[in-house]
């Protein structure tokens, strides 16, 4: 599953919060008991568009696993019409509308297979199966129906043990009308028509046992496009129309598939690999067994591959099939074995296809996601049983954290040795339910190597080590000491870290190298060199997962800027040298905005340059508009301007913006004009709402520019957009910039609450994250209603985060009243 909002929308607020994972209502989970185990699942199923309909027949067979099994229980929620029948013979069955219960007068011989046979009905199902078609902020939207199983969906539209322990062979059969197709998990057997009904029948099954989660459905009236891996074919299914945008999309699929199966050495598993563009789809993608769904937002035009990629998110969720789908995590809170994996191999196919420099630059955005979730909401260990909704456990920890929990298991093993241990691993429990003991296991007998250690610093615990590191030398002597020290607190969820950590000193052009056990609180290490080093560097090949404060004269940060081979080490050097910003440090800057090789160092560099806030900067900034075409550079020069408001930034932007090449360097651009705070940009920018772009863009950049311009017109404008009528990515970002108009105003908190309302559920999510920004308790009763019941898990989670920021903010604000329900 690959997380919607950072990828497809723009920018995500920062959440704030009090610094703990736990819900109130948190539990411990443990994979539920089973009497039977489930062999194999045969859906026949019928969709009815216009009434929002599922007919099903679910026949399920079940082997008896207990001794006295009399009884299964389905997991089943807000069925209708629910009949049950048995291969053996007459069944009770009781129902409540959430579990269904079918049993039978003697029990089932441990062993013994039996049929149980539900026919159904759902009708509007809140969740798992999604119904979208036109409507008001587009009438000419598909309709489509597609389903979302994971993490406890598949419940809402069919009957199954819906635990991802559970593994069955499945089947599906759907109905669809005229001319629609349904794509579904395995092989396609069989389609039929029924010219009478006008309708189609699609066969599909899937041979390799999967969870239930990973069952699914897409319906529309699709393009197919077909391509292949050797002999398994490749497929995308999109709206007629967008074949060359989602061609552009998923084209490296075949070479994605190669790269895997070879370097683990375990051949991609399933008879076919689809890929399906939903509309509307609420996640960014989602690994369903050899189907997977991905959102329409991913399919771009040529201006927008410029500097966007789907890429990752294809090699996100093909990693899954692997990681997730083949073996899967036995119970939620070992899911890190799902989405760690699909993470840190997204990167690594980005190593082989772009290059190591790449490579890092994305692993670095993956930690600075990790330190942010970890400084501003709360840390906790990647596994972990204690938790409320399942989904709270999809988060950056689950996926950013433990990309770089395993970029370290393979520095520690080696390349050989780790590739060995994940084949190992994937052999080993092919089919298979995994916690994370059957990786340390599969490691351990891979290569030797307990690392259960490791393990219990990394994915047991909480936290990453915060060095302070100190150099000095002795001319006399020669000798080069570093001291290093572990700075962070230390508690019962983070200790002291224990790892290998390499020091290099560069002597001229000679680079030598030292690895030490750092371990303890205070450690000082001392070396005799030859000559005085020009670059002292603390994890030169950036392995370990950390913060570092190291202090080094500017001169040695300018030689690091300009000569480190790293490009995270250059990154480093122009973040300290930004915070030096001394005219020297930002000459160097300046330079290395020009001359840098790696667009990523550039980006953090113009990043760098906008924080020293001087005349200087400012100039370095606008000569690199002239000199530089890198589009996501550009993006970012963009940016940093938009710290500083001069006449002469807002000129030099107003004659460059609309000849960029690149929507998001536009888009950059169209928000730094915004930051200017010039009244007199605000007819420009309100022009700039009536252009269409590729997903919004640019009219998400102008609501943007225009709450920044924080006029009074301002407020009408956003709330003009917030209402439905308009994409939801520009629903989003009006909802999103009204918070900084929103405190201690009641018409935006009412019309806020108002949206609460909305069947959108990202708007949502939008509003209840801005209403959350307020000290207002009084939205804290419609916010309650969204904190339990059948939702998405997102949903509820933002709403509790929600009201427990209202009640932190009310404590800050009046730390007297803080019971009372008005504002005093
Ligand atoms: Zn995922």
């Amino acid at each position: 599953m690959n997380r919607f909002e950072e990828q497809f929308s723009c920018k995500g607020h920062a959440a704030g919060f009090d610094g703990r994972f736990t819900l109130s209502g948190s539990k411990s989970h443990y994979a539920p008991d089973r009497t039977f185990d489930t062999r194999h699942i045969k859906l026949v199923l019928e969709l009815d568009f216009p009434r929002k309909m599922l007919t099903g027949v679910c026949t399920t067979t079940l082997a008896a696993l207990a001794d006295d099994a009399t009884s299964m229980n389905f997991d089943a929620v807000n069925f209708e019409q629910v009949r049950v029948s048995s291969s053996r013979g007459a069944v009770q069955q009781s129902y409540d509308g959430r579990k269904l219960n079918v049993s039978w007068k003697t029990p089932v011989p441990r062993g013994t297979t039996v049929d149980v046979t539900i026919r159904y009905r759902v009708v509007k199902p809140k969740l798992g199966l999604h119904f979208v078609g036109p409507d008001r902020a587009d009438p000419r939207k598909p309709r489509q129906a597609w389903t979302q199983g994971e993490d406890e969906y598949n419940r809402h539209w069919f009957p199954c043990h819906d635990a991802p322990q559970e593994r069955t062979t499945t089947e599906t059969v759907i109905t669809v009308p005229e001319p629609f197709t349904a794509v579904s998990n395995g092989a396609l057997l069989q389609t039929s028509k029924d010219r009478r009904r006008k309708t189609r029948t699609y066969h599909w099954k899937q041979n390799v046992p999967h969870s239930p989660y990973l069952v699914s459905l897409a319906v529309g009236e699709f393009t197919e496009i077909k391509d292949r891996w050797g002999k398994v074919p490749v497929l995308y299914f999109c709206q007629p129309g967008r074949e060359a945008d989602t061609h552009r999309a998923f084209g490296k699929t075949p070479q994605m598939i190669d790269f895997f199966s070879k370097r683990l050495g375990v051949p991609y598993a399933y008879a076919k690999y689809s890929q399906v563009a939903a509309v509307d789809f609420i996640y960014g993608g989602m690994e369903n067994t050899s189907s997977t769904t991905q959102t329409a937002l991913t399919l771009h035009d040529e201006r927008a591959h410029l500097d966007f990629s789907s890429d990752p998110l294809v090699a996100h969720e093909l990693a899954h099939q692997w990681f997730g789908d083949l073996v899967t995590c036995k119970d939620w809170s070992h899911a890190w074995l799902n989405e760690s994996f699909a993470t840190y191999f997204e990167a690594l196919f980005k190593e082989y296809d772009l290059g190591h420099d790449e490579f890092m630059y994305e692993l670095r955005d993956n930690a600075e996601a990790y330190f942010s979730e970890d400084k501003e909401r709360y840390r906790r260990p990647i596994v972990t049983k204690f938790y409320k909704n399942t989904n709270d456990l999809f988060d950056r920890h689950l996926y950013e954290k433990g990309s770089l929990v395993l970029h370290m298991l393979r520095n520690l093993l080696g390349d050989k040795a780790w590739w060995r241990s994940m084949n190992t691993y994937l052999r080993r429990h092919r089919t298979q339910g995994v916690e994370t003991i059957n990786l340390l296991n599969a490691i351990q007998d891979a290569t030797g190597k307990n690392m259960r250690p490791f393990f219990d610093q990394w994915v047991f615990k909480g936290g990453h080590p915060e060095y302070k590191v100190r150099y000095w030398w002795d001319a006399r002597a020669k000798k080069a000491s570093v001291r290093v020290l572990q700075t962070h607190g230390t508690n019962e969820e983070t200790g002291l870290f224990s790892m290998p950590v390499t020091f290099a000193f560069r002597i001229g052009q000679a680079v030598k190298r030292f690895t030490e056990t750092v371990n303890k609180k205070d450690q000082l290490f001392t070396y005799t060199l030859s000559g005085e080093p020009n670059l002292v560097l603390f994890d030169p090949d950036h392995v370990i997962l950390k913060r570092v404060d190291f202090t080094k004269t500017e001169a040695m940060w300018i030689t690091q800027l300009m000569q480190d081979s790293h490009v995270l080490g250059r990154i480093q050097a122009a973040g300290a040298l930004g915070r030096l910003a001394s005219p020297k440090a930002v000459r160097a800057l300046a330079l290395a905005l020009m001359q840098e090789k790696f667009w990523g160092v550039q980006v953090e560099v113009a990043g760098a340059l906008a924080k020293v806030e001087s005349a200087a900067a400012m100039e370095a900034l606008l000569q690199g508009l002239k000199q530089v075409s890198h589009p996501k550079v550009r993006r970012a020069i963009y940016d940093a301007l938009g710290n500083y408001a001069h006449p002469r930034v807002a000129t030099e932007i107003q004659s460059l913006f609309s000849r960029e090449e690149s929507y998001f360097a536009e888009a950059a651009a169209i928000r730094a004009l915004g930051r200017q705070r010039d009244p007199g940009l605000f007819s420009l920018l309100k022009g700039v709402l009536k252009r269409d772009s590729w997903n919004d863009i640019l009219r998400c950049a102008a609501i943007e520019a225009i709450g920044a311009l924080k006029l009074p017109e301002s407020i009408e404008i956003l709330k003009t957009y917030s209402r439905s009528g308009y994409s939801s990515s520009a629903r989003m970002t009006a909802i999103r910039n009204l918070g900084a108009f929103g405190q201690g105003r009641d018409d935006i908190q009412q019309h806020l609450i108002r949206l609460l309302a909305d069947p959108y559920l990202m708007v949502k999510i939008a509003v209840i994250r801005t209403l959350g920004s307020f000290a207002d308790e009084r939205a804290t009763p419609a916010l309650m209603k969204y904190t339990t019941g059948d939702l998405d898990g997102r949903l509820k989670r933002t709403a509790e985060e929600a009201v427990r920021k209202i009640r932190k903010g009310m404590d800050q604000e009046f730390p007297t009243a803080k019971k009372t329900a008005g504002r005093p």
